[in-house]
């Protein structure tokens, strides 16, 4: 049943904000590659600096979200036409563009080329000239201000490129509740190490903030978020395509998500990116927000269904044994599922394996990280609340 968890109590902003401030918030009513060219040309000139530097020659990564195999009308991955329009842009200036991401799973040239394909990207480079990213190599980068990440292992795309943009797209999520610009970066790490973070960081918590920590790392010089047509309730893969109608442009992913969850009345202070944002004085006043473009009361929309939570649960003084039976767990749809074993293959901790065809898990191994549900390629797993785990959810 659709419900609101999240309560975002008004349309006006209110709360907490990045301390950059800037955010450029226009309408894009469709997915029109020469109409989202005229958006952004018009937003780079009225702000020049978020192209600064990109000139003649200049090596740029448009590091998108293409989480997985799926077709630009599924709303997963960052829609081609922004891709194409941006491209246009960054090779009027002369830039050398290469497109890319590191998915969920294993990072190889193959899986790339046909997530590319099917995610629309491979048309984008034909038509445009762009690179598509089969560097599948990776560079260890020291962090030593890093809160919980001194250092991380990031695609060689990223650490080569002279400038990143980045280009997320606004959608829910079951761990996180909300992945947009701070969460995107994710994808920076090179395949199977994703997996090494929910091991080690099995605490949503922490695990936001290595994503903080990533992002002052990596740091993008901007980030355009695809909300054209976003996607509510089970984000980022198995929830519901929804318009928006929205481009956001930032150089401070905390800002841009911010005001993206202002323009879905997602409540930010539910979300742990910006909580952990917060605690770390990434984010500051949310009255302080400069949106350029347009008025953010000139959206009026419905507030977006929240997913079917999520490890965001306090558990900690509770003993292990009946948290295994309280917490949310996976549970597998045999009719739906097609054997496929990618589930089994992105389990960070190993706790399925195939039997007869289908998966099956070891609860006493498994970390609620639920990469099973958010890569499963035909929705044939869902995440299944205890009663009294569902009280204890915040
Ligand atoms: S549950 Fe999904 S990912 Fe796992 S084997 Fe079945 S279809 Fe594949
Ligand atoms: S079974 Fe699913 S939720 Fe549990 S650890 Fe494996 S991938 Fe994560």
């Amino acid at each position: 049943m659709a419900h609101n968890i999240w309560n975002y109590p008004n349309t006006k902003l209110s709360g907490v904000l990045s301390l950059s401030r800037e955010v450029g918030l226009y309408h894009c009513e469709e997915y029109n590659a020469t109409k989202i060219q005229g958006i952004l040309e018009e937003a780079f000139n009225a702000n020049p600096q978020w192209l600064e530097g990109i000139t003649s020659g200049c090596r740029v990564y448009l590091k998108l979200n293409l989480l997985m195999k799926k077709k630009p009308e599924d709303a997963v991955t960052t829609h081609p036409a922004l891709v194409e329009a941006l491209v246009r842009i960054l090779q009027g200036r002369g830039a050398q563009v290469t497109i890319g991401d590191s998915p969920g799973g294993p990072y190889l040239p193959g899986r790339l080329k046909s997530i590319y394909r099917t995610c629309g990207m491979e048309e984008v480079a034909l038509k445009t000239g762009a690179a598509l990213n089969y560097d599948v190599s990776e560079t260890l980068v020291h962090f030593p201000e890093g809160k919980v990440s001194k250092a991380f292992y990031l695609t060689s795309a990223t650490t080569k490129a002279d400038k990143i943009i980045a280009l997320p797209k606004l959608k829910t999520h079951m761990m996180t509740k909300y992945t947009g610009a701070v969460k995107n970066l994710f994808g920076t790490i090179p395949g199977m190490r994703k997996a090494d973070y929910h091991l080690k960081m099995t605490n949503v918590e922490d695990f936001c903030d290595m994503l903080v920590d990533l992002n002052l790392c990596v740091k993008p010089a901007l980030h355009i978020m695809d909300a054209v047509v976003g996607m509510e309730g089970n984000g980022p893969s198995g929830g519901t395509p929804r318009n928006v109608g929205a481009l956001l442009i930032s150089s401070d992913p905390f800002a841009l998500d911010v005001a993206a969850m202002s323009l879905v009345k997602i409540n930010p202070q539910s979300v742990p990116t910006v909580t952990r944002g917060v605690a770390r004085g990434r984010v500051g006043q949310i009255q302080d927000i400069i949106i350029q473009g347009s008025d953010l009361n000139s959206w009026d929309i419905k507030p977006f269904i929240a997913p079917k939570l999520s490890g965001h649960v306090r558990f900690e003084r509770i003993p292990e044994f009946i948290t295994r039976f309280i917490r949310p767990k996976p549970v597998f749809i045999e009719e739906k599922c097609k054997s496929c074993g990618d589930c089994v293959t992105n389990c960070p901790p190993g706790a399925l394996t195939l039997v007869k065809g289908y998966p099956v898990i070891d609860l006493n191994k498994c970390i609620r990280c639920f990469c099973c549900q958010e890569l499963c390629p035909q929705q044939a797993i869902i995440i299944r609340r205890n009663p009294i785990g569902k009280l204890m959810e915040r």
